[in-house]
């Protein structure tokens, strides 16, 4: 129902923020938004909605999200890419303490949905040495070989998930996201992406005039990367369906990390000079989604082309980063 509360935890973040916008625009009328950061750090943040700053390590900040709450999405995760995660193992693992307390408050409230956002750092990574990928399908999570401390954190948050449904019978529903990319996301400060990083350093280059950019990694490394529109398809479908299992959300549009260089090159409409940090963090060799599941269970998945997702997400960042150069504010409230 429309007037039902729903919650999105991490609605501060990249995803978040994205996910209390499609909700309002749908025309959910009490969402509830909540984020450990202060609000003027929020990407996305609406004066319609309760917006509530709370640490959800804390237990009882917990029970205050979820109050009289129907439907909860939890978004919420100290979270980045490689560098990040490969140097922040420990905090990382920490994150397991929100997903905990939020499924305990939900069991105790009675809340009626909940989604887990979950990952493909799940998958075996014995599964994903090989450029040349196999695409990760449901099952290959286990025998567990998850990626250290972030990977361990979301496949023990997805059992956990798992178990509260089948002991206290709470409606959970999981989703592994492959690489999700596009506008209103961290594009710089350590916790970025590939996708949104690559975008950086080009129009780093494209501003400064030095047409240089530094590769992590050999530049041979393979990947999907998901818009977010069809991560929030994905999200709302799967938290609105039957379906029990976790499951990929994720495109299958495989591309090398040069790939993805030679297209944001063109839609900046340059060349650069390209080094390659071969001691810089850069993950598993090669990861793809296998889709063949969800579009089983829901004759759908993600489809917006890579070179689409990547205008767009281009074109955000540029005016970032112009207006903040600038020196005018680049966050507008709506
Ligand atoms: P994000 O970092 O932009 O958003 C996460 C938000 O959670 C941040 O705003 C952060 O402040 C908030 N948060 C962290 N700790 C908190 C706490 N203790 N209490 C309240 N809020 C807290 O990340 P995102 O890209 O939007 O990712 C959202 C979820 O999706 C995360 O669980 C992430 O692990 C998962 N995921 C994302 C991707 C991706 O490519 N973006 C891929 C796989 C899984």
């Amino acid at each position: 129902m429309k007037n039902d509360i729903v919650v999105v935890c991490g609605g501060g973040g990249f995803i978040g923020g994205h996910l209390v916008g499609d909700l309002r625009r749908q025309g959910f009328t009490r969402i509830r938004s909540v984020d450990v950061k202060p609000q003027t750090g929020w990407y996305q943040r609406y004066e319609d909605v309760e917006n509530l700053v709370l640490d959800l390590d804390d237990k009882e900040n917990c029970y205050r999200a979820l109050q009289g709450a129907h439907t909860v999405y939890n978004l919420a995760a100290d979270m980045g890419g490689m560098g990040f995660i490969e140097n922040n193992k420990a905090l990382c693992m920490l994150s397991v303490l929100i997903n905990t307390h939020l499924l305990v408050a939900a069991k105790d409230v009675g809340i009626q949905r909940f989604f887990y956002a979950s990952s493909a750092c799940v998958y075996n990574g014995d599964k994903q040495k090989d450029p040349n990928v196999t695409a990760l399908k449901e099952a290959d999570a286990y025998p567990a070989l998850p990626e250290d401390g972030y990977g361990w954190e979301k496949l023990f948050s997805e059992r956990m998930c798992r178990h509260f449904r089948e002991d206290y019978g709470i409606t959970t529903r999981v989703a592994r996201y492959h690489n999700v990319y596009g506008p209103h996301g961290t594009y710089d400060g350590g916790r970025e992406k590939a996708p949104a990083a690559t975008c950086r350093k080009v129009i780093q280059a494209v501003i400064s005039g030095k047409h240089e950019i530094e590769i992590w990694g050999d530049g041979l490394q393979t990947r999907s990367f998901m818009y977010i529109d069809d991560c929030l398809k994905g999200t709302q479908m799967l938290t609105h369906s039957d379906f029990v299992e976790p499951i990929n959300i994720g495109s299958s549009e495989l591309v090398s990390i040069n790939q993805l260089v030679d297209i944001v090159e063109e839609i900046a409409g340059v060349k650069l000079k390209r080094s390659y940090n071969l001691g810089a963090p850069k993950g598993v060799n090669g990861r793809n989604s296998d889709n063949t599941l969800i579009q089983k269970v829901f004759g759908w998945e993600p489809s917006t082309k890579l070179r689409d997702g990547m205008e767009k997400t281009y074109r955000w960042i540029h005016d970032e980063m112009v207006a903040r150069k600038a020196g005018k504010a680049v966050r507008s409230y709506h």
